[in-house]
């Protein structure tokens, strides 16, 4: 199965799409990854789609990412008798201590430190700040507030405090309990690390994970920015998470900060993927607003390496037309005669090492000769990333004889990957190179590719020959 475009799409999994022939669905409608949101997945229910996503990968032979995304010190209220309330602007509304179902005066609020720490005058911003309240009166025990701005509240909706200051680090007890279920099933390729505030939050999570998962840190906090550079020399991957964002920050600053994030993500050469929202309207509509696909290319012209989809896959009523429409529209960015030059102009210098020399003389011999397709071999992933870094024309295949190494950089702009064994030699180095370029169909006999590898084989970090091959003429070897 071979994608016509560079960007990857996540797909987060939820009631919506929790069986395995919706799984396989999305797939096939374009999804390269999917994400389980610990927010609101028991560790059964994670362990169940992590089973179904391998057997959908073991079908289409393509090998796919699991993120498992950590809720983080997410503060969420409890439930409701009704599922739902409306609120009205004015009236009073209290959240407290109370471990009983909701109703249109009051809801449990299963922190015990928050209901201490927050003090009259606060804001409360629930539900991506959608319905405001402010405190009126605190006790320890509730937070009586007045509705600022009325809407409707349900079940298990989020709570931001912009006023109040936490003295929470990143990972909670969840999250914890969380985590050593994900690495327990030692199946899971990304974990996404929720309100990252310092790089000391990373750290912690690196002990525990000893590269068994990848890190990609949700970008959501002003304090986090403040010492960004530092978060991405720390993480594997970033996301800009524009929902939490767009509610600790000023909506308005979002857009900016999100080029300020994949501008920095392609300079370092980690991936970066920009979530939330994207298609919001496609929850409840089979079609997006001119809005969303606006957004969307936006965020294929800015080069971003994936694009994500929340409840529109999660919950909504169309999650394949929502995945389709999504890759629909980066198909067509990608062929705009604008996007080359504006992928072009933000091209970052090549870093002194053999691998980025070899990346960027590949991309250059390719577009140069017009070739079909680069194919880079890379045990750990690096070579890959730096690959990608050049954003060349052509595709790029990424060829890893480790599986963890393929799936994981299915979250990369632009690469196929593929798995295969280590070459014997340095003829089977093209002819493999070669005949999985025609597999894949990425080039025909005849077609010329370029292979970059290291000699000798298997030596991680050794990236340091560059090969013009053609395809035999019977797709079976190279020469
Ligand atoms: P969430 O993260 O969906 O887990 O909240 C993404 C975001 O905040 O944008
Ligand atoms: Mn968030």
């Amino acid at each position: 199965m071979k994608r016509l475009r560079k960007v990857k799409i996540l797909a987060t999994l939820g009631p919506a799409s929790s069986e395995e022939d919706m799984i396989e669905k999305l797939h096939e409608a374009g999804a390269d990854l999917f994400r389980i949101n610990m927010s609101h997945s028991s560790h059964e229910l994670m362990r169940t789609l992590v089973k179904r996503i391998r057997a959908v990968e073991e079908r289409s032979g393509r090998p796919i990412g699991v993120l498992c995304d950590l809720q983080g010190p997410k503060l969420r209220v409890g439930k409701f008798k009704n599922g739902t309330e409306q609120l009205e602007i004015g009236q009073t509304f209290t959240l407290d201590n109370k471990d009983e179902p909701g109703d249109n005066t009051r809801v449990y609020l299963p922190h015990p430190e928050i209901l201490e720490a927050v003090q009259p005058g606060h804001r409360l911003l629930i539900d991506d700040g959608r319905l405001q309240l402010r405190a009126e009166k605190t006790d320890g025990k509730s937070i009586t507030c007045v509705v600022v701005n009325g809407n409707k509240i349900s079940d298990r909706k989020g709570v931001s405090l912009p006023d109040t200051t936490l003295g929470v680090g990143a990972l909670t007890e969840k999250d914890r309990k969380d985590l050593d279920a994900v690495l327990a099933v030692d199946d899971v390729d990304w974990v996404a690390l929720s309100f990252i505030q310092r790089p000391d939050d990373l750290a912690e999570v690196r002990k525990i994970a000893r590269g068994r998962v990848g890190l990609m840190s949700k970008i959501e906090k002003p304090q986090a920015l403040e010492c960004i550079d530092e978060i991405i020399e720390l993480s594997d991957a970033l996301m800009v998470a524009r929902g939490d964002l767009g509610v600790e920050m000023p909506l308005e600053s979002v857009p900016g900060i999100q080029k300020q994030l994949t501008r920095a993500c392609r300079k370092a050469g980690k991936p970066v993927v920009v979530a939330t929202q994207m298609l919001e309207s496609m929850i409840s509509a089979p079609v997006p607003t001119r809005a969303e696909v606006s957004d969307v290319a936006t965020a294929v012209f800015e080069g971003a390496d994936a694009v994500m989809l929340s409840a529109e896959s999660a919950a909504g009523d169309y999650p394949v037309e929502a995945v389709s429409t999504m890759a629909a529209i980066a198909r067509r960015v990608e062929r705009d005669p604008n996007y080359t030059g504006i992928i072009y102009a933000q091209r970052p210098q090549p870093e002194a090492t053999g691998s980025d020399a070899i990346s960027l003389a590949a991309r250059q011999i390719a577009e140069t000769l017009n070739l079909s397709v680069i194919v880079t071999y890379t045990s750990s992933g690096s070579t890959g990333l730096r690959a990608a870094r050049e954003r060349p024309q052509v595709p790029i295949i990424a060829l890893s004889p480790v599986i963890q190494t393929a799936r994981r950089l299915s979250v990369v702009w632009g690469l196929h990957c593929v798995v295969t064994d280590d070459a014997k030699d340095h003829d089977d180095l093209v002819d493999r190179a070669c005949r999985i370029a025609y597999r894949e169909e990425f080039g025909k006999p005849g077609d010329r590719i370029i292979i970059s590898a290291g000699i000798p084989i298997g030596t991680p970090g050794s990236t340091n020959m560059l090969r013009i091959a053609y395809i035999g003429s019977d797709g079976m070897s190279g020469h």
